[in-house]
């Protein structure tokens, strides 16, 4: 074996790097991120920030990130406290964190697929053995699953996605707690989408009072528009905060992020504003494939599953032909759409329509 493979730990042989495509199209729904650029109060506002920092640039950053932490608690509500609050280089990077502190060789994690796909590439990637519990044929699960599931496999980390991706389905608040109260794992419930949700849907924060083992990860990715300052952070006990500490590498924050999270964070009302249109435009979308006689997932996030495709990986590439670009997630008949700007959604809805009346 004339290749690099042969150094390489065992189980990343022959894997292959996360990453959907980047490609030049004109209308990109492919990564859940926010269509809308930052409004122009907040862009000023975040390089005022930045420019203050830039003659500062010669120390290190803040390693406990205090005043960004603050700002998070503050955004949480639920009268968090900056103990309970850690943040990193993406909501990707706290998870990586949590399993390198709970989970690594000899333990497991498991996860309830199709759901997202880095969680149990950060297993293999930190030598944490991956449990797939699966999911019902709509995509839901059920408080007995998740128990049955930890009852048989034990895990050491349990990963619950809510709004799940790619489904966009919101768990039952008693999924999360029945994780809690049965096994003794560290259960982690993803939340990179909970500002999308749908009026009455329970997120899993109001939950966490007297709950040891339940953490919760959010990322700036998305509602806030973010997605390229790189910014996730979690809510847990002040001991999961703590046990962080052990894995995070000094000075993991740069102080252009942190200082570019806060400015944001002290506008987010601005910031937030387009979360409102985004789930209009998502609804909008639930409606109008369902319009066009399309299985649909319903949708607590900036995105729609929809299905009932007797070729989904031709259906995407003459999307893409048409400069269209949204998801394949892998699973057969169905793709993934992020709600963009009405006039992505358009241009997205009519390559559709015309796709189909060809196929
Ligand atoms: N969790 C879920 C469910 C996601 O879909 C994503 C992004 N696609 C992330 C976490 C990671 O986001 P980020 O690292 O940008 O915070």
């Amino acid at each position: 074996m004339n290749s690099i493979d042969r150094l390489l730990r065992p189980s990343l042989r022959g894997r292959r790097p996360y990453g959907a495509p980047q490609l030049d199209v004109s209308v990109r729904l492919n990564t859940n991120e926010n269509s809308y650029p930052l409004p122009q109060p907040v862009a000023d506002a975040v390089v005022r920030a930045v420019a203050e920092a830039v003659p500062h640039l010669n120390r290190y950053p803040d390693r406990d990130a205090v005043e960004l932490r603050t700002e998070l608690a503050d955004y949480l509500g639920h009268d968090l406290t900056i103990d309970q609050v850690w943040a990193a280089n993406g909501s990707n990077e706290i998870l990586q964190q949590l399993l390198q502190a709970f989970g690594g060789p000899g333990r497991v994690a498991l996860g309830f697929t199709p759901s997202y796909s880095m969680h149990p590439i950060l297993a293999a990637a930190t030598g944490t053995d991956w449990r797939d519990g699966g999911r019902d044929e709509d995509f839901t699960v059920t408080a007995e699953h998740v128990v049955a599931q930890i009852e048989r496999h034990k895990p050491d980390v349990v990963f619950l996605c809510s709004p799940n991706n790619p489904t966009g389905t919101a768990l039952d608040p008693a999924v999360v707690t029945a994780a809690v109260e049965h096994g003794d794992a560290l259960v982690v419930v993803d939340e990179a989408y909970a500002e999308f949700a749908r009026a009455g849907t329970v997120g899993a924060l109001e939950l966490l009072p007297g709950r040891l083992r339940l953490v919760v990860t959010r990322t700036m990715s998305k509602a806030f528009g973010l997605a390229g300052a790189r910014l996730g952070y979690l809510a847990a006990d002040p001991q999961v905060v703590d046990a962080v500490q052990l894995v995070r590498l000094p000075y993991h924050l740069s102080t252009l992020t942190q200082v570019t999270a806060v400015a944001a964070l002290r506008h987010r009302k601005a910031l937030l504003a387009n979360v409102t249109v985004i789930r209009h435009e998502r609804d909008r979308l639930v409606r109008e494939l369902s319009d066009l006689g399309l299985l649909v997932a319903p949708s607590d996030a900036n995105f729609v599953l929809f299905g009932g495709l007797a070729d989904s990986a031709a259906v995407w590439q003459s999307l893409v032909d048409r400069g269209v670009l949204i998801r394949d997630v892998g699973i057969d008949g169905w793709l993934r759409v992020t709600a963009g700007t009405p006039g992505e959604n358009d241009a997205f809805l009519s390559a559709l329509a015309t796709v189909l009346k060809s196929a």
